[in-house]
C-alpha cells in the first residue's frame, strides 16, 4: 500500500494522527495519507454538504453528487470506477466489523480511500455505488466517521513493513495467525513482586521452549474464555 485518501468534513482532525510515530514511520517509508475536505469540491452552493432525508425525520444525510464529486476531482474518472482500482471503505455503524483479518487485508491490498460520514450518514448510493466495502468499527454510534477511520488506518498502518520500527513486532499479536486468532498472552515487567503478586516464575526461568509453550496456553485459554 502506498497512499490512504482519507475524505471527510473535519480533515483537521488528521493532523494529529499522521504525527503519530508509527505513521511517520511509514510515511517516511513512501506511505502517503492525506485527509481531503468533502467541503472543497461540493457542487452545491456555500459548502452545502447534505440534505433533509426523503421520508421524513431528524438529521442530514450525505449526499451522493456530493461525495462522487469528490472522488472524481482526486483520482480524475468517474467516481464509480474508483473501486474497481483501490478500496473504497465507507464507514458506518451498520457495516461489516472490522477485525484483524479485514486490516491484514488492507494491509497487504493496495491503495485505500475511507469515506467519513457524518449526521445521519451517507447517502445508501454511496454503499451501494461508489464503495467497495462498509466497514464498522463496533456495534456502537460515533458521531462521525474520522475516529472510525483512524482505528482502521492504525490496525492497518502498524501492519506496514518498518511502521513500528526495530524494538516492536506486529507478527505475535491478539488476534494474529501467529496465535491462531486468540487474544494475546499477558505480559509482566519489573518489579518480580507486586503487592504480593508475584511475575510467574517461568517467565524468570530463562527457559525460552517453556516460556513460549506457556505464552501459547494462556493466549489458547483467553481464547476459549473469549467465545467464538
Ligand atoms: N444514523 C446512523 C446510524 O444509526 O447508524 C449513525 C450516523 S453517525 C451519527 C455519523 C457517521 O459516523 C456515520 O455515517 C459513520 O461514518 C460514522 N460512524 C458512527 N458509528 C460508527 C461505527 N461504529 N463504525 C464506523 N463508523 C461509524
Amino acid at each position: 500500500m502506498t497512499s490512504i485518501d482519507v475524505f471527510t468534513l473535519f480533515p483537521s482532525w488528521f493532523d494529529w494522527f499522521a504525527e503519530q510515530r508509527h505513521v511517520r514511520n511509514a510515511s517516511a517509508l513512501g506511505l502517503e495519507l492525506r485527509a481531503i475536505d468533502l467541503r472543497e469540491t461540493t457542487p452545491l452552493r456555500a459548502g452545502q454538504v447534505d440534505d433533509t432525508p426523503y421520508g421524513g425525520g431528524a438529521g442530514m444525510v450525505i449526499r451522493v453528487d456530493v461525495v462522487e464529486a469528490a472522488l472524481r476531482e482526486r483520482y480524475g474518472e468517474d467516481a464509480a470506477q474508483v473501486r474497481g482500482r483501490r478500496r473504497v471503505i465507507a464507514l458506518a455503524a451498520g457495516g461489516r466489523q472490522f477485525d484483524d483479518a479485514l486490516a491484514d487485508e488492507l494491509a497487504e491490498g493496495g491503495d485505500l480511500t475511507l469515506l467519513c460520514g457524518r449526521y445521519e450518514g451517507f447517502d445508501e448510493r454511496v454503499h451501494e455505488h461508489l464503495a467497495s466495502d462498509v466497514v464498522s468499527i463496533g456495534p456502537y454510534v460515533l458521531s462521525g466517521g474520522e475516529l472510525a477511520a483512524m482505528v482502521v488506518c492504525d490496525a492497518v498502518i502498524r501492519k506496514l513493513p518498518g511502521a513500528l520500527g526495530d524494538e516492536e513486532s506486529a507478527v505475535e499479536e491478539s488476534f494474529s495467525p501467529a496465535l491462531g486468532g486468540a487474544p494475546e498472552y499477558p505480559h509482566y515487567t519489573r518489579p518480580v513482586e507486586w503487592r504480593g503478586h508475584r511475575v510467574p516464575d517461568v517467565l524468570l526461568s530463562g527457559n525460552h521452549a517453556e516460556i513460549g509453550a506457556w505464552r501459547r496456553a494462556r493466549s489458547a485459554e483467553r481464547g476459549e474464555r473469549r467465545g467464538p
